[in-house]
């Protein structure tokens, strides 16, 4: 049974895939996920341009 996290994470996958600054459509889990204890953080590096983006949750 995937956790709460991990399906949000596969949400980003399954929705998030479009590079907003080259149109790249990436179909692979590229999205890293890291957490303080407060919050947790998605973020995606585009291969192709580099260009970052990054979703924020706060826990609890
Ligand atoms: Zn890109």
């Amino acid at each position: 049974m995937p956790t709460p996290l991990e399906r949000l994470r596969r949400r980003y996958e399954t929705t998030d895939k479009k590079c907003s600054a080259c149109g790249y459509v990436d179909e692979g889990r590229n999205w890293e996920s890291r957490t303080d204890g407060r919050q947790i953080v998605y973020r995606y590096v585009c291969p192709i341009c580099d260009a970052s983006r990054e979703h924020t949750f706060t826990l609890g």
